[in-house]
């Protein structure tokens, strides 16, 4: 459920309509509403009620919006970073850093640092390597990092290859069978406290059993852990939810996970620890385009918009689906291709899609773009970078300003020996 929807025919964000944004901020423009991130926000954490112990740090790559961040900290939800820039976000945003856990497969020796400076509550370990490192960087400033080591249980997470992250073949974590003798050599160096294991198998999951089959695979690793004479308190299962990015798909609802997740760990005795992305931000947002014309084409015309896949990149990177619906549907359709402008066949997001007709001038909007949207922009083909707009109720407010391409040419220099 979101609150973009149709009033007086014209497609609204809460109560304000969004030609009204178009007009002053211009397009592309992403628009969240943040009732609706309010609300997932609220759903996600009380279907977790059900389990004793849980805590819950949102994976800011999904969307690190300041405002965002900041909503989602005063309803007490910690932050899963995967880097330093994402880890100041999270202490920017308020996040009590002791909620703040920094997975990432190449922390460097400069982003442990000042994450223990920062206090921040746990490591997420993607090899012994990095522990190790860890634990002499903690020991030479005289702390102790906490942290889980990541495990890769080689499980099918059944979604896109580019977001599959638990099979054997990914870069992600430690062999499951050397996991325990891992976690045996870093529970014995100075400067570290290992307090548990932590598994993530992909994004955009539309089943719930693989996250079963993992989850159960993890937890007999950690009996065997504990069976070794070792102390798990934290055991971190990671996010990947996925959400409908189609009228009438299916998924997994909290609740659903939620039952699992107390079926399969109701006797582990841990603090347990979520991640949770696109569940949380994929359906407060849209992004909102305008048609720039209509170009004849071989057999379906071309709607030419001026989002791009430097906006949203989704389509191009995991041939995504988005939703594309216009702002004033006049209620006839049409069978069209939707692209950008941008100089590249990737730079499509719909072929032979039926849609809303539309012509020049319209506007239009890409549906759940709140999640893996904004956070992916860039400015390729010399593009400016696209603006953020947050909604709650009559208000609106830019929360991220477009920086136009004059802005990053200033930051190019000609060296003097080219002038
Ligand atoms: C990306 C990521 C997440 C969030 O994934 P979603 O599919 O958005 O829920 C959580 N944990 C880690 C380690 C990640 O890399």
């Amino acid at each position: 459920m979101d609150h973009f929807e149709l009033n007086n025919g014209v497609l609204h964000a809460e109560n304000v309509p969004l030609p009204l944004i178009a007009a002053e901020v211009g397009t592309p423009v992403y628009v969240y509403s943040r009732a609706t991130l309010t609300r997932h926000a609220r759903v996600f954490r009380d279907a977790l009620g059900v389990l004793r112990n849980a805590k819950i740090a949102f994976a800011v790559k999904s969307n690190p919006n300041l405002s965002v961040l900041k909503v989602l900290a005063a309803e007490g939800y910690g932050a899963d970073v995967v880097s330093g820039g994402e880890m100041e976000r999270a202490l920017a945003a308020g996040m009590a850093p002791d909620g703040i856990v920094f997975s990432g497969v190449g922390k460097t020796a400069a982003e442990m640092r000042r994450g223990i400076e920062a206090g921040i509550g746990q490591f997420n370990l993607e090899s012994e390597e990095e522990g190790l490192e860890l634990a002499e960087i903690a020991a030479s400033m005289g702390k102790v990092a906490s942290a889980a080591l990541r495990v890769n249980p080689d499980v099918d997470a059944g979604t896109h290859g580019k977001i599959s992250t638990g099979k054997a073949e990914n870069k992600f974590g430690v062999p499951f069978d050397r996991a325990a003798a891992i976690y045996a050599r870093l529970a014995g160096t100075p400067g570290l406290n290992m307090r548990g294991l932590t598994l993530h198998i992909g994004s955009q999951l539309s089943k719930l059993e693989p996250l079963e089959a993992a989850f159960t695979k993890v937890g007999g690793l950690m009996e065997e852990i504990r069976a070794a004479g070792y102390t798990v308190t934290h055991m971190d299962l990671g996010g990947g939810i996925g959400v409908p990015y189609k009228t009438g798909e299916v998924f997994p609802q909290p609740e659903e996970y939620a039952a699992m997740v107390a079926r399969v760990t109701g006797n582990w005795g841990v603090t347990l620890m979520f991640e949770p992305g696109r569940v949380i931000t994929g359906n407060t947002g849209v992004l909102v385009t305008e048609v720039i014309r209509v170009k004849d084409g071989a057999s379906n015309p071309w709607v030419v918009v001026d989002a791009a896949m430097n906006d949203l990149a989704r389509p191009a990177l995991y041939d995504a689906w988005h939703d594309f619906v216009a702002v004033e549907p006049k209620g006839e359709t049409f069978t069209a291709n939707i692209v950008g402008p941008i100089c590249e066949s990737s730079d499509t997001f719909a072929m032979a899609r039926t849609i809303d007709k539309v012509e020049r001038g319209d506007l239009a909007v890409f549906r759940t773009a709140g999640a893996y949207g904004a956070t992916m922009a860039n400015t390729y083909n010399s593009r400016p970078l696209v603006p953020e707009v947050m909604v709650d109720g009559d208000n609106w407010a830019v929360v991220a300003d477009r920086i136009d391409p004059a802005t990053i040419l200033a930051a190019e220099r000609v060296p003097e020996w080219l002038a």
